[in-house]
């Protein structure tokens, strides 16, 4: 198993063409390390054609939502026997986009969690509190119930990730510091050891990383990855924090 995941989280960005001239750039990287995975999520509509262009050991490719019905009349979603079909492995799930214009609640998440990992696909579940609950001290509190009603019902972890992203730091520039970024990072890490035991859940850290900070951010314990929303866009930058995980390995 690698040691850490570079997810980037390409949102509602790229036409077909860009599209296929980040994915080639990052397959073509030299320095490839499998101790490092990368993956790129790009929108639904590319995901076929991306994964046509790709060696999936070097770059794989997830989604950044799914419906959690197989198939039926929901005109317009996209189901996990979908994603699979065009070599889609894993799918981001709760992202605090998809909670807050969308009106995601903790229990639809669950629901698409739930039949994501059943389905076979590899899941991001994104957690994250506002500054509004920072500021009152309810960050924990906000996480726990996110986690605790975003997992009901989920007993295999092999296929399972955590992106921990405040949302105050997502495409703002602000990133949390070192010291919030470590004590929430251990929250989630004993909340998972408590309710799967001996876990091996990878969590994320997301939330205005960089090519500048990702190393520091990455060194932080408890800290195995990255979802990266702006810079993933940016070939360079996404390769330079990829290398930076390389670094630390
Ligand atoms: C995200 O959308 O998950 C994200 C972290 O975005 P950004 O890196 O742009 O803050």
């Amino acid at each position: 198993m690698s040691k850490y995941l570079i997810a980037g989280n390409w949102k509602m960005n790229t036409n077909l063409d860009e599209a296929k001239k980040i994915t080639d750039e990052l397959h073509g990287y030299k320095d490839f390390d499998s101790e490092v995975e990368m993956l790129i999520c790009p929108p639904f509509t590319h995901i076929g054609f991306l994964s046509e262009l790709v060696d999936l050991s070097r770059v794989s490719l997830g989604a950044q939502n799914v419906h959690y019905e197989p198939k039926g009349a929901y005109t317009g979603e996209i189901s996990n026997e979908m994603l699979l079909s065009v070599g889609c492995e894993y799918v981001i799930i709760g992202h605090s986009e998809r909670r807050s214009y969308f009106n995601e609640t903790n229990e639809l998440i669950n629901k698409k969690v739930v039949n994501s990992l059943n389905a076979g696909l590899r899941v991001i579940l994104c957690i994250g509190e506002t500054l509004e609950d920072r500021e009152s001290g309810n960050t924990n509190k906000v996480l726990e119930e996110q986690l605790t009603k975003g997992l009901l019902g989920v007993e295999e972890t092999i296929n399972l990730k955590i992106a921990y992203e405040p949302v105050w730091a997502i495409g703002t520039g602000k990133t949390a510091t070192s010291e919030q970024i470590s004590e929430t990072h251990k929250f989630i890490s004993n909340f998972l050891n408590l309710r799967f035991g001996d876990n091996i859940i990878k969590i994320l850290y997301g939330g205005s990383m960089n090519a500048e900070n990702a190393k520091d951010i990455l060194s932080i314990s408890n800290v195995n990855g990255g979802l990266i929303g702006g810079a993933s866009l940016k070939p360079e930058s996404f390769l330079s924090i990829y290398n930076s995980a390389i670094e630390l390995c």
